[in-house]
């Protein structure tokens, strides 16, 4: 279906549709992404937006012949052999009956700052991720980072970019039409863009290289660990590496060792109160995803996590991590 495009004089080009790396290697994904790209007509309104999604994910759910999500999930560990720990660097050479690959890269548009700076992520099946950030084991994909947080939350300077992570090639197009729509939406009305920094998908543990060096970063950090309190101020924070603030190791149950985990805008920033975007948190504050965004532009905003809901996945709001912590960048499949 052919897109037509409002091209206002300050529009940026074209937008591109989500794609995988290497199409021809995995062509039923393929051929199912080609109808999931979304439609850029003149002057679409919000709720013209939101029926496209809605068709699109229904279309794609048609063509993969799911609907309920969790059935990914019980498909891929079936095409494993019972009793190992399950890792990633497996699962992803596997093949789906039909011979598409398990694991796919995908390729998104997204909003970055002006000033972001385009950083390679490594992965491999170590117990730490200092491992990964010193010997780099294998490139897979990459994230953008940015110094300030006036560079944050300065939406009028964003530049369309593009981001790539690994993921199940089963999830990999509603996956794209999740983050396209995020995308979109910055596209029709620049007060919604919402900078995709850090998209986390199929991995075992992760981590930029630590060959940058000390580096210096801007975080929020709020008052306390549990409150409601907005009172947020800048902190300014020093680390050894760039590795510090970008890595990470996802448990062996996870969905992220399948490619049905999505971890929006992971990041670490030591030494912070309740301030990394989208944290593993109990504060009351975080469930005021809106305010929350504002203050922090890397923060998820309530309408995101509507639209994995309304898609089908499992979102923070509807279960706990542990105890009473909440896991803010994280949606995927389920496990029920
Ligand atoms: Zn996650």
């Amino acid at each position: 279906m052919a897109a037509e495009v409002a091209r206002r004089p300050d529009a940026p080009a074209l937008p591109f549709h989500p794609q995988i790396l290497e199409a021809s290697k995995a062509p039923q994904t393929a051929k199912i992404l080609r109808w999931a790209g979304l439609t850029y007509a003149p002057h679409m309104s919000a709720r013209e937006r939101e029926i496209d999604f809605f068709q699109r994910v229904a279309q794609v759910k048609r063509l993969l012949g799911e609907s309920r999500l969790v059935a990914l999930r019980h498909e891929t560990l079936n095409l494993l052999p019972p009793g190992r720990e399950v890792s990633w660097e497996v699962v992803r050479g596997l093949r789906w009956p039909g011979g598409d690959p398990v694991g796919v890269t995908l390729e998104v548009p997204v909003w970055v700052p002006a000033r972001a700076q385009r950083l390679k992520t490594f992965c491999g099946f170590e117990k730490k991720w200092q491992t990964v950030a010193l010997a780099c084991p294998r490139p897979s994909g990459y994230v953008w980072f940015v110094r300030t947080m006036r560079e944050v939350n300065n939406k009028a300077d964003y530049r369309p970019e593009k981001i790539q992570f690994e993921v199940n090639s089963r999830f990999a197009p509603l996956a794209a039409v999740l983050l396209e729509y995020i995308f979109r939406e910055g596209w029709y009305d620049p007060s919604r863009r919402v900078p995709l920094l850090s998209v986390r998908m199929g991995e075992d543990t992760y981590a930029v290289s630590a060959a940058s060096g000390p580096v210096t970063a801007e975080c929020l950090t709020f008052p306390d660990k549990e409150g409601a309190s907005m009172a947020a101020t800048v902190a300014i924070c020093n680390y050894s590496s760039l590795a510090e603030i970008y890595h990470g190791r996802h448990a062996p149950a996870s969905n992220h060792r399948l490619g049905l985990g999505m971890d929006l805008n992971d990041s670490n920033y030591p030494g912070v109160v309740d301030g990394v975007p989208n944290p593993i948190s109990r504060a009351i504050r975080q469930y005021n995803r809106d305010g929350m965004h504002k203050l922090d532009a890397r923060q998820m905003p309530m309408w995101v996590y509507q639209a994995a809901s309304w898609m089908g996945c499992r979102i923070p709001q509807s279960w706990t991590y542990y105890g009473y912590e909440t896991d803010w960048e994280h949606i995927d499949v389920g496990t029920k």
